[in-house]
């Protein structure tokens, strides 16, 4: 609780203080405490263009929505949308924040990912709410924080209150441990997560965005589409940091 306070003052000194120049975390260079990345870094970190809507991953033709695969074998998610491409430097400040809880690096991502989510729905209707993909107790136990709940709570602040999204922690829970993903192929992904995660008996949701921090074969945020819509919800939505292509 003492660590808390402290951190929130932190918090509420750096926001006072937002023309206070401290270091770029990947630089070094001059910037403002608003701002911890500097304009450059910002500039040169991988963001995605011409994503397919469905699978939110880059296609070679400009003049479709959708591609090949998906019109192939569309993914059992409505849409994904993601602020950058998993690649260096965006691999590195992630990895810091999952592994060595360097949350510092979070909310120059978040803000990124607010400016595309405010871009992507500026036609559309917003989700009525937002689902952070669920850690285990044992891990979270381990990593001592909830990335994805971190990155959801921060985005929520982020966009406008216009959109008013609700955050629904008690939705769906995750009752298996299961391995890190990691590494592993899109079936052995598949196969690791099969009933990795319950979902309560029912929602009046009808349209909900699954938020995690990084989505490389969709199997998880796949898993968890899938309940929902058994439980009723029309439209499942997936927002990341970071979107993978598989390997
Ligand atoms: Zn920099
Ligand atoms: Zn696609």
């Amino acid at each position: 609780m003492r660590q808390f306070k402290i951190r929130n003052k932190v918090y509420n000194w750096l926001n006072l203080n937002q023309n206070i120049t401290i270091s770029c975390l990947l630089c070094r260079a001059d910037t403002t405490a608003d701002q911890p990345l500097c304009r450059l870094c910002l500039k040169t970190l991988p963001m995605p263009e011409n994503t397919c809507y469905r699978c939110g991953l880059p296609m070679q033709a400009s003049f479709t929505q959708t591609c090949a695969n998906c019109l192939k074998k569309p993914p059992v998610f409505d849409r994904c949308i993601s602020a950058f491409s998993y690649d260096f430097p965006v691999n590195f400040l992630i990895q810091k924040i999952k592994h060595q809880r360097q949350i510092v690096y979070l909310p120059p991502l978040v803000k990124q990912l607010s400016k595309v989510l405010i871009h992507s729905y500026d036609d559309e209707s917003w989700p009525e709410a937002v689902i952070p993909v669920p850690l285990h107790n044992k891990r979270l136990r381990y990593r001592g924080f909830d990335q994805s709940l971190l990155l959801t709570r921060q985005l929520l602040q982020s966009l406008p209150d216009t959109t008013s999204i609700t955050m629904d922690t008690q939705l769906i829970r995750r009752r298996k441990h299961t391995d890190s993903q990691q590494g592993l192929t899109a079936t052995k992904r598949k196969g690791n997560l099969k009933g990795a995660f319950t979902a309560k008996q029912s929602t009046a949701f009808r349209h909900v965005a699954l938020v995690d921090d990084v989505v490389t074969t969709g199997a998880t945020v796949s898993e968890i589409t899938l309940l929902l819509k058994k439980q009723g919800v029309e439209t499942v939505d997936v927002w990341c940091l970071a979107r993978t292509p598989v390997s």
